[in-house]
């Protein structure tokens, strides 16, 4: 009821605005007439590499389209498709460029075959955080660089959701220490995997409907997703009882809408505005519900007897030096060479910065 209120009281006023912006001259090219009248109906479609049961990555979509509909009024219509239902899962990119679909909601680093510099468009192990990743891109030149990386490709990325921190994962036995993780096999995918097969782990790619039974039957020993929430619908507490942090290969992963430029260019002014202002409100939205859904989670497990386990130390300074070793290996590439080293500049004044305040604070509160 709150919400549909705000909706409508939203509506209304971006209407209001609309109309009021037209009285001033109307939009461009409008030739001063209310835009509200002048614009026309646009259907798009969005493909998303996530299911439906990743509600909160998932949904950023839903939001979107709900807010750029309600701000044009029902003009601007925008339909999610779940990954795999119109595209491959990891077929977003090449949909959005080709034009099979207007636009796109994954996760870029997906396609670091492509480049590896599309791993900074999400994040890279011992990276920033969340709100670290955001800072950089709004403000500190990052979502720049990546449209200038994605330009290459025909597509216009908005930041799209942010998971925060993730979780380290479920492992059917204690790792106290770097020798105790040699040959576990582990599903993690990525630039973790690399890091994790540099410490002795055997990696695996298993997609999420294959992870449990993986699992349950010895398969794998241990296993990476998400954070409380996600990880909880995939019952992964049933099988593995130890359940380690930080995810220290995910500690800030952002999700991005991906459009068609071409489709960018073409759309009316107003609408753009109103894609922008909607894509922003579901990237801050999805940290937040994330935020919100992964205490009571957490309890949930906890008291179901799952058992919390803060890797150790040795085991995290090995992975940092292996990322490091990996990051800079790829800084051949001169396109990567560019963004890295923008981000190692970022990374380095913001770890100052937050290693002040705000570490003070955490450190001595967040345990009490
Ligand atoms: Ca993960």
């Amino acid at each position: 009821m709150q919400r549909r209120d705000f909706v409508r009281k939203a509506t209304l006023g971006a209407a209001a605005g609309v109309t009021l912006a037209g009285c001033g001259g109307g939009a461009p090219g409008e030739g001063g007439a209310p835009a509200v009248q002048t614009q026309r109906t646009i259907r798009w479609r969005l493909v998303s590499s996530f299911s439906r049961s990743l509600d909160t990555i998932y949904g950023a979509a839903e939001v979107l389209a709900e807010r750029v509909s309600a701000l044009t009024d029902g003009r601007f219509q925008i339909r999610p498709y779940p990954g795999g239902e119109l595209v491959p899962a990891f077929g977003v990119l090449d949909a959005v460029q080709s034009g099979t679909v207007q636009m796109g909601h994954t996760a870029s680093y997906y396609y670091v075959g492509k480049n590896p510099a599309f791993a900074f468009d999400t994040c890279v192990p011992f990276g920033l955080t969340s709100r670290q990743q955001t800072a950089w891109m709004y403000h500190g030149g990052g979502l720049e660089l990546m449209r200038a990386l994605f330009a290459d490709f025909g597509i216009r990325p908005f930041p799209g959701g942010n998971t925060g921190a993730q979780m380290g994962g479920w492992f059917r036995r204690e790792v106290p220490s770097l020798s105790a993780l040699r040959g576990i096999k582990m599903r993690i995918p990525g630039l973790g995997g690399r890091v994790m097969d540099a410490l002795g782990v055997t990696p695996q790619q298993i997609s999420s409907s294959e992870i449990y039974p993986a699992l349950e039957r010895g398969a794998i020993d241990a296993t990476e997703w998400v954070g409380p929430y996600d990880d909880e619908k995939l019952g992964f507490n049933q099988i593995a009882r130890f359940y380690y942090y930080p995810g220290w290969w995910e500690p800030g992963p952002q999700l991005t809408f991906y459009v068609n430029q071409r489709e960018w260019d073409r759309l009316p002014a107003a609408y753009q505005e109103a894609l922008t202002v909607a894509a922003a409100e579901a990237h801050v939205g999805m940290q937040a519900k994330y935020d919100a859904q992964n205490p009571p989670a957490l309890q949930r497990l906890v008291d179901a007897g799952t058992e919390l386990r803060r890797f150790a130390d040795d085991i995290l300074t090995a992975a940092a030096e292996q990322t490091t070793a990996i990051l800079e290996e790829q800084a051949a590439d001169p396109t990567y060479n560019r963004i890295y080293t923008a981000f190692k500049d970022w990374k380095q004044r913001s770890f100052r910065w937050f290693g002040l305040a705000e570490q003070a604070y955490a450190h001595f509160a967040f345990g009490t």
